[in-house]
C-alpha cells in the first residue's frame, strides 16, 4: 500500500482517482434512477452517476466547452447546479479528447467534481445545416466549424470521444432534423438514430458512465412512437426526447412532448434537450420530464436581461437608473445580495464584464431556484397549484 503510485493516487481526490480506473464494457451502474414523489405526470426523483446523486428535475447548465460562460465551477455549486453538460462536437475538435484524457478527463480539466453529461455532437451536425456534407448509414459528414475541414462523424467515434473525455452521462450520436422537413427526411431519420443507437449500445464507457439514448420523430406522433419503442427495446439507461425546441410552434411541441414521454418507460430518466425558458421548463416537467438543459440564462445575460418571477429584466432600460432594489426580492445569489439593479445597469450600459458575470449568476440560480421549487411543489403534492401562480406572476410583468 506505500508504493509511490498508490501514495499519489491518494493524494488526489476520490473523484480523479476514480478516473484513473480502467474503461469497463458493461453495464457499469444500476438503478440509477428512481423515481421518489409523483404528482400527475410529474415527478421527481434521482439520478445516480459516478460523480454524485443529481436531484430532479434538474437543470443542467451548458458549458459547451468545457465551461459555463464566465462562471466558476466553485459558483456553479454554490448556485445549487448538481450536473452540466458538456459537448462532445466542440471539445473533439478544440482541444481534442486525448488531450483532456491525458490531462485526468473532463472532471478534472475543467475543475469541476459533479456531475457532467455530454452531448453527442448530432445537434452541432445537423443544426449548423450549411456545413453538411453527406449522411448514410455509416455517420456523417460535415465542415469542421472551426476550420472548415471535411470531418466524419459516426456513433462510434462519438461515443469513443465522450469515453474519453469521461463524462457521466454519454448521449448516442442521433439525426435531429429542423422543425418542418418534408415527412421521408424525418422518417429517414428515425431509422438511422435507432441503426446508430444499436451500434453504440455496448461500446466501451467510462468508469460508471450511464448511456442515454435520443428518440426523434418531430411532431409526429406515429414516428415519434416507432422511434420509442425501438430505442426502449434496446434497454438504455435513460432516453432524451430530441428532434423538438428546434423552432417549431409551442403548443404542438408541448403536445408531442406529452406524446413522446408516454412512450418511454416510467423507471428511467427522460431528457429534453434545448428547454431553458421558464415556462418552457414548467410545460415539460409538468409532462413528466427530469431533465432539461439551455443556454437560455447565460445567454440572456449576455444580452443585459435578468430573469426574475415577474418576467424578463432588460437591465438597458432607463427606468433602472437609480433602481437601488436587487434584481429579484430574496434571491441569495451574489448579484441580489450586494448590488443594486443601479449599479447592474451602470455595468451592463459601460460594457464591464462583471455586469454580463453577475447577471450570469443571477440568471443560473433564477432557473435553479426554480426547478428545485419544482421538485418540492411536486413532493408536496402541489405542482399544478403552484407552476399556475409562477406563470401567472411572470406574465404579469414581463416586458
Ligand atoms: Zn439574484
Amino acid at each position: 500500500m506505500s508504493g509511490p503510485a498508490v501514495a499519489s493516487d491518494e493524494d488526489l481526490p476520490r473523484w480523479v482517482s476514480e478516473k484513473r480506473a480502467a474503461p469497463v464494457y458493461a453495464r457499469p451502474v444500476s438503478d440509477s434512477f428512481g423515481v421518489t414523489a409523483r404528482d400527475g405526470t410529474a415527478r421527481a426523483g434521482i439520478l445516480r452517476t459516478a460523480h454524485g446523486d443529481v436531484r430532479t428535475p434538474a437543470f443542467m447548465p451548458v458549458g459547451t466547452k468545457a465551461t459555463v460562460k464566465s462562471v466558476a465551477p466553485d459558483e456553479l455549486h454554490a448556485l445549487g447546479a448538481e450536473i452540466v453538460l458538456g459537448n462532445a462536437y466542440h471539445l473533439h475538435f478544440r482541444p481534442g479528447e486525448e488531450l483532456v484524457a491525458e490531462l485526468g478527463g473532463l472532471h478534472r480539466f475543467m475543475g469541476w467534481d459533479g456531475a457532467i453529461l455530454t452531448d453527442s455532437g448530432g445537434f452541432q451536425v445537423f443544426s449548423l445545416r450549411d456545413t453538411l456534407l453527406a449522411v448514410d448509414d455509416d455517420g456523417v459528414t460535415f465542415r469542421s466549424v472551426y476550420d472548415g475541414t471535411p470531418e466524419r462523424f459516426t456513433p462510434e467515434l462519438s461515443a469513443r470521444v465522450q469515453e474519453r473525455l469521461g463524462s457521466d452521462v454519454a448521449m448516442c450520436l442521433d439525426i435531429c432534423p429542423p422543425a418542418g422537413v418534408p415527412q421521408p427526411e424525418l422518417e429517414e431519420a428515425v431509422r438511422r438514430t435507432t441503426v446508430w443507437a444499436e451500434r453504440q449500445r455496448d461500446l466501451p464507457r467510462a468508469p460508471g458512465q450511464l448511456r442515454f439514448a435520443i428518440t426523434q420523430g418531430g411532431l409526429d406522433g406515429e414516428l415519434r412512437q416507432r422511434s420509442s419503442e425501438a430505442l426502449v427495446e434496446l434497454d438504455f439507461d435513460g432516453y432524451a426526447i430530441g428532434g423538438l425546441s428546434v423552432g417549431e410552434h409551442r403548443r404542438p411541441m408541448f403536445d408531442a412532448t406529452t406524446e413522446a414521454a408516454g412512450f418511454l418507460p416510467e423507471d428511467k430518466p427522460r431528457y429534453f434537450m434545448g428547454i431553458g425558458d421558464p415556462e418552457g421548463v414548467l410545460e415539460v416537467v409538468e409532462r413528466g420530464v427530469d431533465m432539461f438543459d439551455c443556454v437560455l440564462p447565460t445567454r440572456t445575460a449576455r444580452t443585459g436581461s435578468a430573469l426574475t418571477s415577474e418576467g424578463r429584466l432588460n437591465l438597458r432600460n432607463a427606468r433602472f437608473a437609480a433602481d437601488a432594489r436587487p434584481l429579484e426580492d430574496g434571491c441569495s445569489c451574489p448579484a441580489c445580495s450586494r448590488f443594486s439593479r443601479a449599479y447592474i445597469r451602470h455595468l451592463v450600459n459601460q460594457q464591464e464584464i462583471l455586469g454580463l458575470r453577475l447577471l450570469s449568476l443571477h440568471n443560473l440560480r433564477f432557473l435553479l431556484d426554480l426547478v428545485a421549487a419544482a421538485r418540492q411543489a411536486i413532493e408536496r403534492g402541489e405542482f399544478l397549484t403552484w407552476k399556475d401562480e409562477a406563470l401567472r406572476r411572470a406574465k404579469g410583468a414581463d416586458e
